[in-house]
């Protein structure tokens, strides 16, 4: 089913289109540094003719459609999307890099974020307010319009059932909008609403230029909300862009997630986890423990762990079930870890592991590099306070509990957290201090459909999943209706 898609096309009002002002361009495989396949990218003229086909969906079989029809057709998706997993992750992984069995592992919890959503579509009722006999009032809930969604290149597929799953089950239509770099899953799931048998225009999914067609789908006047996953300035950027319209945000953004480990912790399951989430996605994703905050008793336990588990890490080509950790997703995010690696050691960090471009067998045409750990980190360096995006852990020791909520707090991110103890009351004592959309406690990096997911400060505006998540898809009218048809003359 998916080994017939038109990566060269654009998905626009249930067709397959070339671009107006867009082209055709290159997309380049992370492993080999060389181009695996050819993608459309529109232009602003694409934009225009893609919010159009959303605009008139919207206004017709999608809003005519009831919703328990609406969220059949999104189960139709979900299973559909379940069959191909395996094809969708292989897109996916040979897209940005990411290790297959990762990817496989992601993908494949996707259907449920479209079922759960489509399960609330027919659930979206208003309430009666109480008021007194003269009136009968309430509220009604009513999908915002048409619905802007511009996606990262790390998780393309992710971010897009996050998206797409809330905003469907409320009765948006969309305009997709993947990353530069990473298009080509998106445009898989373009071929899946197809098959689905969506109303053309439903979902269209146009990939371009963040600086263009992103622009365009921001400043669009027909756009009622940008749903948006990226950087931080990326997102004052959107603001800005979207200031004439007042166009509604919500942003999730970067992260430096401290992952607090204390002395009582259970140890080996502390290390299995804050490794495991230093390096997945090579580093690339804004969940991950970056920052690892250590209590200074096994400070010297936990940087030896971690020097050598990174030398247990299977560095290899993404499509490889046995590769751990593919390479960056592309060559200027190599280009940022390394960077980063350079400013730690003249900060004085201590380069434990790795740090180098990874420059051997099948591997040197790839932007690989190697698992890295800095230890003697202290907090206000710019490696423990600025987001890396690749593989590189920061150990900090710290000494108790309000160090360790000094130290977790110190940075501009509030995305995701994380804390090991064997003390039930620290745990909450320290959960409840984080500044953090999410905090893990003996666990990590554990997302599901039903739990919402966002952060605080620089970290975004808005949740993403559970009910939180169909909230900036709706607006709420209230009604008010007289009992008693009466109105008196105010100029007696
Ligand atoms: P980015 O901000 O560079 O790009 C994201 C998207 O925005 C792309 O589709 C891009 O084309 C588009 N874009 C760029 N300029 C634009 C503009 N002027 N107007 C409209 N759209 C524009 O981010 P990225 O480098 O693709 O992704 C990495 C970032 O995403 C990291 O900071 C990471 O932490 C964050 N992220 C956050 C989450 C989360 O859930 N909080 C998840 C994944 C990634």
């Amino acid at each position: 089913m998916l080994s017939d898609i038109a990566f060269d096309k654009l998905f626009i009002g249930g067709e397959w289109v070339d671009p107006i002002d867009g082209g055709v361009r290159d997309s380049i495989d992370p492993a080999t540094g060389q181009h695996w396949t050819q993608v459309a990218y529109g232009g602003a003229k694409d934009i225009d003719r893609a919010v159009a086909a959303a605009r008139t969906a919207f206004e017709g079989p999608w809003r005519k459609m009831p919703p328990w029809e609406r969220a059949a057709l999104m189960r139709k998706f979900a299973d559909l999307y379940a069959t191909q997993v395996d094809a969708l992750a292989r897109i996916e992984s040979q897209d940005n890099g990411r290790a297959i069995r990762e990817s496989r592992g992601d993908i494949g919890l996707h259907a449920n974020y479209y079922h759960w959503f489509a399960s609330l579509a027919d659930k979206l009722g208003g309430r009666t307010i109480p008021m007194d006999d003269s009136v009968h009032a309430f509220t009604t809930r009513h999908p915002v319009g048409v619905v802007g969604a511009i996606t990262p290149w790390n998780v393309p597929m992710m971010a897009a059932a996050w998206k797409l799953g809330p905003a469907l089950a409320a009765g948006c239509t969309v305009v997709l909008k993947p990353a530069e770099s990473t298009p080509a899953s998106s445009l898989a799931l373009a071929k899946l609403f197809e098959e689905a048998g969506f109303p053309a225009g439903v979902v269209n999914i146009v990939p371009g230029d963040g600086a263009v067609a992103g622009a365009r789908l921001v400043a669009h006047p027909d756009v009622a909300k940008i749903s948006f996953t990226g950087e931080g300035s990326t997102a004052k950027t959107i603001l800005k862009t979207g200031a004439d319209t007042l166009t509604r945000c919500t942003f999730e953004l970067g992260g430096k997630a401290p992952h607090i480990i204390f002395a009582d912790a259970d140890l080996e399951n502390a290390l299995n986890a804050a490794t495991g989430s230093a390096w997945a996605l090579c580093g690339q994703s804004c969940a991950l423990g970056s920052r690892v905050l250590v209590e200074r008793p096994i400070y010297d336990k936990v940087v030896e762990a971690f020097r050598e588990r990174a030398g247990r890490v299977r560095v290899g080509m993404p499509l490889d079930p046995a590769t751990h950790m593919g390479p960056q997703a592309h060559a200027q995010q190599l280009d940022k870890t390394l960077s980063y690696v350079a400013i730690g050691q003249n900060e004085g960090a201590e380069l434990v592991a790795g740090g180098k471009r990874i420059d051997r067998d099948g591997l040197s045409g790839g932007y690989f590099v190697e698992p890295t750990v800095f230890a003697s980190v202290n907090s206000g360096m710019r490696i423990a306070q600025e987001e890396i995006f690749g593989p590189v852990a920061a150990l900090i020791p710290f000494e108790g509990e309000e160090e360790a909520i000094a130290i977790a707090n110190s940075t501009p991110y509030g995305l995701a957290s994380g804390l090991w103890t064997g003390d039930t009351g620290r745990a909450h004592r320290v959960a409840a201090r984080i500044e953090a959309g999410m905090v893990w406690v003996n666990t990590y990096r554990y997302i599901r459909w039903s739990t919402p997911y966002g952060g605080v400060k620089q970290s975004g505006w808005g949740r993403e999943n559970g009910i939180e998540g169909l909230e900036p898809f709706l607006e709420t009218k209230t009604t008010i209706i007289s009992t008693t048809g009466k109105f008196p003359d105010p100029f007696v």
